[in-house]
C-alpha cells in the first residue's frame, strides 16, 4: 500500500495530501483515487479489518506479488461483478472470449459473478415478434417472452465456461433473488437477496445471472426494461458487497462526446457519479441511466470498458477534488427530442398543473419546460418530450385544448439538444457565457435553455446539433 500511496501523493497538492492522509483506509473515494492514480492500476483496498486487493481495472499485475506490509490482506480475494452486453456475447466465438476473460480474472485471484444480456439483438427480435402477434400484448406475457433472451444467454455462457474448465451455475433473476414491483415491461427492483449467488461463489464457482429480470411481489416474471442488465449488475454488486462492477460493452469507456459526431472525442479516465448521471439524462446512451442512479445511491464503483479490446476503460466514482480543475467534462449531443408548444394558454393558476398531470397520466416523459412572460392574460408554454412520445403527447394536448381554452398545439420533431456537463462549473463563472458565445459564433440559434448546478442544456435545431457539439468540444478545451 505504501508504495502506491506515495506514488499517488507525489502527484497531488500539499492540501490534498493532508486530506488523503486523514481519510486513508476509511473512504472508498480515496481508495478509488489511489486506484486511478497508480499507472499500473495496482491497488489494495483496506476496507474493514479484512483488507482485500481490488484490482479490477487492469489484471496485468497481481497485487499479492508486491512487498508485504502491515496492511497486506489476510483474505486476498476481491469480488468483481462483470456484466456483458448483447454484442459482447453475440455468438459462440464471443462467448468463448468472455469465458477466457473470466478464467484470466480468476487465475489472478479474484472471484467473479457474471451478468449477461440477451445475445446480439435478440431482445429487439422478440419485441418485433410480439408486435406481429398482437400489437397490444399483455404485459405479463411480454415479460415472459423477453426474459427468455437472457435465460438462453446464461445457460450458453455457463456451457462456455465449463468448456474452459471454469465451474459455473446459471441463475434467472428470480433465482438470484431479485424482487420487483408489478410494473411489467419496466419493473423496478425492490430488493435483492443474492444468497444462492453467494453460495455458488463460496463454492469456488462462477455465478452467471440473467440481466434485466426479476420476480414481482405477485410472483410473476418481470422485465426491468431496455438496458436493464446494467441495473441488475450494479444492484447485484451492491447486494454482494462486491469491490467493483465492470460493465463490458462495445465501446471502450465514457467519452468526452459522441465519437461518431466528433472524432476529437477522448475517453475519460474517470468521471463522477453525478456527472455521468447528468450525461445519461441528456442523451449519453451508455451505461443505462438507472444503473448510474443505483451506483450513485450505494457508492458502487463502476468501470465501463470494452469487451473487444479488454483495455482499461472509464472509472465512475465519487467526486474527486481534482475534478474541479476540468470545468467541463463532456458535451452530449441528442437528436431524440421533440418540442410541443401550447399557444394562447390562459395565464391563471392550475392550467399548467392540468396539462402536465394529464401528460403524466398518459406516461409522457416531459423534460424541459418554458413558459413565456404573458403580455395580456394569455401565454405560451413549450416543452420537450422524447421523439417517440411526440404523437401521444400531441394527441393528449389537443384533447385538452377545448376544455382548457388554449389556442393551438404545435409539434416540432426536428429538434435537438446539446448539453455540457461538469462538476467544476458549479463554482466557476463564465461557463454559460462561453456556451452561448460558441453557439452564436457558429450561427446556432438557441430555442430553450435549461440548467442544473452541473449542466447546461440548449435546445437547438436538429441539423445544428453535430456542428454545435464539435464547436463546444473545442471551446471547452476537450479536443
Ligand atoms: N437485453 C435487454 C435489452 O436489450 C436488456 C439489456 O441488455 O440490458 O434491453
Ligand atoms: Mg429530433
Amino acid at each position: 500500500m505504501t508504495f502506491f500511496r506515495l506514488t499517488f501523493l507525489s502527484t497531488r497538492s500539499e492540501a490534498l495530501t493532508c486530506a488523503v492522509r486523514l481519510a486513508l483506509c476509511r473512504s472508498r473515494l480515496i481508495l478509488l483515487i489511489t486506484r486511478l492514480a497508480d499507472p499500473l492500476g495496482r491497488t489494495f483496498t483496506t476496507e474493514g479489518s479484512n483488507a482485500v486487493p481490488a484490482n479490477p481495472s487492469t489484471y496485468d499485475v497481481n497485487p499479492l506479488e508486491h512487498p508485504a506490509s502491515a496492511e497486506v490482506p489476510s483474505n486476498p480475494v476481491a469480488l468483481v461483478v462483470q456484466k456483458f452486453g448483447g454484442t459482447s456475447v453475440a455468438d459462440a466465438d464471443r462467448m468463448r472470449e468472455v469465458a477466457d476473460h473470466v478464467k484470466r480474472t480468476r487465475s489472478r485471484g479474484d472471484d467473479v459473478v457474471l451478468v449477461v444480456s440477451a445475445i446480439g439483438n435478440e431482445t429487439d427480435e422478440l419485441l418485433r415478434l410480439a408486435d406481429e402477434v398482437n400489437n397490444e400484448p399483455p404485459g405479463r406475457e411480454m415479460d415472459m417472452l423477453v426474459t427468455a433472451g437472457e435465460r438462453k444467454a446464461i445457460a450458453l455462457m455457463c456451457m462456455a465456461l465449463h468448456a474452459v474448465g471454469v465451474p459455473a451455475d446459471s441463475f434467472t433473476g428470480s433465482q438470484a433473488g431479485f424482487e420487483t414491483d408489478n410494473n411489467h415491461r419496466n419493473a423496478k427492483i425492490l430488493s435483492v437477496d443474492p444468497r444462492r449467488v453467494r453460495d455458488s461463489v463460496d463454492k469456488g464457482r462462477v455465478a452467471v445471472v440473467a440481466g434485466a429480470q426479476g420476480m414481482s411481489t405477485d410472483n410473476n416474471v418481470t422485465f426491468l426494461g431496455r438496458g436493464g442488465s446494467d441495473t441488475t449488475a450494479v444492484a447485484l454488486a451492491h447486494g454482494l458487497g462486491a469491490d467493483a462492477c465492470e460493465l463490458y460493452t462495445d465501446v471502450s469507456g465514457v467519452f468526452t462526446t459522441d465519437p461518431r459526431v466528433c472524432p476529437a472525442a477522448k475517453r475519460m479516465e474517470s468521471i463522477s457519479f453525478d456527472e455521468l448521471l447528468e450525461m445519461t439524462a441528456v442523451g449519453c446512451p451508455k451505461p443505462a441511466m438507472r444503473s448510474v442512479e443505483v451506483a450513485r445511491a450505494f457508492g458502487v464503483p463502476l468501470h465501463v470498458r470494452s469487451a473487444f479490446t479488454w483495455e482499461p476503460g472509464t472509472w465512475v466514482l465519487e467526486e474527486d477534488p481534482a475534478m474541479e480543475r476540468a470545468i467541463i467534462k463532456g458535451v452530449v449531443p441528442d437528436t431524440s427530442q421533440a418540442k410541443i408548444t401550447l399557444s394562447g394558454v390562459q395565464d391563471e393558476p392550475g392550467l399548467a398543473a392540468k396539462v402536465f398531470r394529464t401528460l403524466a397520466n398518459a406516461l409522457v416523459n416531459v423534460d424541459m419546460i418554458v413558459q413565456n412572460v404573458s403580455e395580456s392574460d394569455r401565454t405560451d408554454i413549450s416543452f420537450t418530450v422524447p421523439l417517440e412520445d411526440l404523437d401521444a403527447a400531441t394527441a393528449t394536448c389537443e384533447s385538452l385544448a377545448d376544455s382548457l381554452g388554449f389556442g393551438g398545439v404545435t409539434a416540432d420533431p426536428d429538434l435537438g439538444r446539446v448539453s455540457v456537463v461538469g462538476v467544476g462549473m458549479a463554482s466557476n463563472p463564465g461557463v454559460a457565457a462561453t456556451m452561448f458565445e460558441t453557439l452564436a459564433d457558429n450561427n446556432v440559434n438557441i430555442e430553450m435553455i435549461a440548467t442544473s448546478p452541473i449542466r447546461i442544456s440548449c435546445v437547438v435545431a436538429e441539423q445544428d446539433v453535430d456542428r454545435a457539439t464539435a464547436a463546444l468540444h473545442t471551446a471547452y478545451g476537450l479536443d
